[in-house]
């Protein structure tokens, strides 16, 4: 299956509030939405640009996977996003191409998508997000 188009960035921060405010004054940009998705322990905020969002991602507890994120790599992109029709169907093509998963089975996400992970393992580094409304 094809994606049909970045549907967002996702870049790991320490302070939500600040970084709002550089993509607002610096970029221009607007912050659409302030959401928290419990189950990651996060909180996010939203800018779109075209078609494309950039998702920006606090972590609400050190254990989380954003927690541990910044505190092994530090601040800065955590994961892109494919805009997938059928995010279940992208998932189960994708693991029988020999795709290491790290959701075989979507679940939800922010703004209230099916999403799913590929292992970075197996994606050259880069931790990949289908998301769709399927
Ligand atoms: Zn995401």
């Amino acid at each position: 299956m094809k994606p049909t188009h970045i549907e967002h960035i996702g870049i790991a921060v320490k302070n939500l509030e600040e970084a709002i405010r550089f993509y607002e004054n610096v970029l221009g940009l607007e912050c659409y939405s302030i959401e928290e998705v419990k189950d990651q322990k996060v909180k996010t905020a939203f800018f779109m640009i075209g078609k494309t969002k950039i998702e920006l991602l606090e972590s609400t507890d050190p254990e989380g996977p954003i927690g541990k994120f910044i505190e092994k790599k530090g601040e800065g992109i955590h994961h892109i996003a494919f805009a997938q029709e059928d995010v279940t169907r992208a998932l189960s093509e994708a693991e029988k191409n020999g795709v290491q998963l790290i959701d075989k089975n979507p679940r939800k996400g922010a703004e209230g998508l099916n999403i799913g992970f590929l292992h970075p393992k197996s994606t050259f580094g880069v931790l990949m997000e289908f998301c769709g409304k399927k």
